[in-house]
């Protein structure tokens, strides 16, 4: 596993087009893309890292998959009625389909969708408290106190928001929105701000590994649909692309991170912050699908 990984972040780092960082967070746009992580997490308790695996990056969308853990332990199946479960085939930040689908967004892991998790997570507590539950649930998750938000790109998001503003205000007027779009939007700017490292964030990522020794933070009924929904959703419209490339359930972010699944395995987390067509780490996906390749883990296939 170490010269695998050693030899998919040497040749990631020897790539002359790691794609272009997120520009639309200010905070972010200053990233030098030329660095790339990976870290596994395997469920025999021992991890492995390559590369930048100890450098914190902001998760952004990545946070989705812990905001819809939280929001479930919350309020049960009840999200169901106030979010889909389908693929949406449209940009992580698209308003097209609410108006259609009557301020029901397609699924929880486009910003619609994360919305209305973080406002079940929210539940009539203040932000401060929701969010003291977030950091708690991921710190456990990765056995890792030393996990924080980065204000900073919390702020700045919150200043630029206007897409996310837009997005909240909509499903508030179908009645989607139990707190205030300002505390939503708070609270998930918050969450998307959390920073990791790879090796941290493989480590969070167990809780959706089915194996003995994972923390189980979450029923075994949950981390299957949580899975299912990573591999039908977790990259926007790139989400059938990262399933024929890759063929692992996975969660992306603008950031560049990704949280990948080998479901009785390891969580792999992998950071490149240039980005592909989708809004997607093109490193990061690249290197997944070698990795994919390389140790046989496609769950369409048996290696
Ligand atoms: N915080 C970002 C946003 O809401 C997250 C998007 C992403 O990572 N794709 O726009």
């Amino acid at each position: 596993m170490q010269s695998l990984l050693d030899e998919i972040a040497a040749e990631a780092l020897a790539d002359p087009n790691p794609g272009s960082v997120a520009s639309y967070i200010p905070e972010l746009a200053g990233i030098d893309p030329h660095q790339f992580g990976i870290a596994v997490a395997l469920a025999n308790g021992e991890v492995y890292s390559a590369g930048h695996a100890e450098v914190p990056f902001s998760i952004q969308s990545v946070s989705k998959v812990f905001a819809l853990a939280l929001a479930l332990g919350r309020v049960g199946d009840q999200i169901w009625r106030r979010v889909g479960r389908e693929p949406s085939g449209l940009s992580f930040d698209s308003i097209l389909l609410l108006e259609r689908e009557d301020g029901i967004p397609r699924n929880p892991f486009i910003n619609a969708g994360a919305l209305v998790a973080t406002d079940s997570y929210l539940a009539g507590s203040q932000p401060r408290e929701a969010l003291g539950e977030l950091l708690r649930f991921i710190r456990a998750a990765a056995d890792d106190e030393r996990i924080h938000i980065n204000e900073r790109v919390a702020a700045s998001e919150i200043e630029t928001g206007h897409r996310n503003f837009s997005l909240a205000h909509y499903l508030a007027s179908y009645g989607n929105l139990q707190a205030s779009v300002e505390k939503v939007l708070g609270t998930y700017c918050h969450q998307c701000a959390v920073e990791m490292t790879c090796r941290q964030l493989a480590l969070a990522g167990r809780f959706l590994v089915d194996a003995p020794r994972m923390p189980g933070l979450v029923s075994v009924e949950r981390r299957r649909r949580i899975n299912a929904l990573m591999m039908t959703c977790g990259h926007y419209d790139g989400s059938g692309d990262f399933a024929f490339r890759v063929g692992m359930p996975g969660k992306s972010g603008v950031g560049g991170g990704i949280l990948v699944i080998s479901p009785s395995r390891a969580a792999i987390a992998v950071w490149s912050p240039g980005l592909n067509r989708y809004g997607n780490s093109k490193l990061g996906t690249e290197a997944m699908e070698r990795f994919a390749h390389r140790t046989g883990w496609s769950v369409f296939g048996v290696p």
